[in-house]
């Protein structure tokens, strides 16, 4: 189910143009891997959607439908009591490359996208990319604070099968320094690091 809105579109512009959140709508924005998990599982109930160069992925939402919110690597822009947070919209003909673009163009049916439609899609992406939250507190395995974001990392034995699952976990921030996934180690990695353990 979309939120239905009046259209809103950009004003007209040659370039990326950063507009204010909170005037006609929030943005809530998400972390590759999550935001791709989100698109897939939301399917046609998606409304618009802005990539950024980096693939990050923003999605409009009625203004202050999603702030009270929280997950791993997902912000919603919004407008606070004093200050302004601005998104950086791509003109609206502007739907591929590599560059700032309109992932999900808006149209008259692909605007807004309902809230609570959204939140669910990006909690299933959560769990499905990271996991469950760990309970208490968790510390940055980098730097060494403790986060309200812990991301898994895998550091060294990360393997799904080794014994003792103790999982490792990163801030957003540092979470980008780790390897990719905690996935099964490959064959050829394996051998590699039996060489270097022996060398
Ligand atoms: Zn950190």
């Amino acid at each position: 189910m979309k939120a239905t809105a009046p259209l809103w579109t950009p004003p007209p512009s040659m370039d990326i143009e950063a507009l204010p959140a909170g005037t006609w709508w929030d943005a809530v924005r998400a972390a590759p891997a999550v935001g791709e998990r989100a698109l897939d599982i939301l399917g046609n109930e998606t409304g618009a959607v802005i990539q950024d160069k980096y693939g990050t992925l923003y999605w409009l939402v009625r203004v202050g439908s999603a702030t009270s919110r929280h997950l791993r690597q997902v912000r919603v822009l919004t407008k606070p009591a004093d200050e302004s947070t601005y998104l950086g919209v791509p003109p609206v003909i502007w739907t591929k490359g590599s560059r700032t673009h309109w992932r999900v163009p808006l149209t008259a049916d692909h605007y807004l996208t309902d809230a609570g439609r959204l939140w669910g899609a990006l909690a299933e992406a959560d769990r499905a990319e990271y996991g469950h939250v760990p309970d208490g507190r968790q510390l940055c395995d980098h730097c060494q604070l403790p986060t309200s974001e812990p991301i898994p990392v895998d550091v060294e034995n990360g393997g799904s099968d080794s014994a003792v699952g103790k999982a490792t976990y990163a801030c957003p921030t540092h979470a980008p320094l780790y390897p990719k996934r905690p996935r099964p180690r490959s064959l050829t990695s394996a051998v590699a690091a039996e060489h270097e353990g022996r060398s």
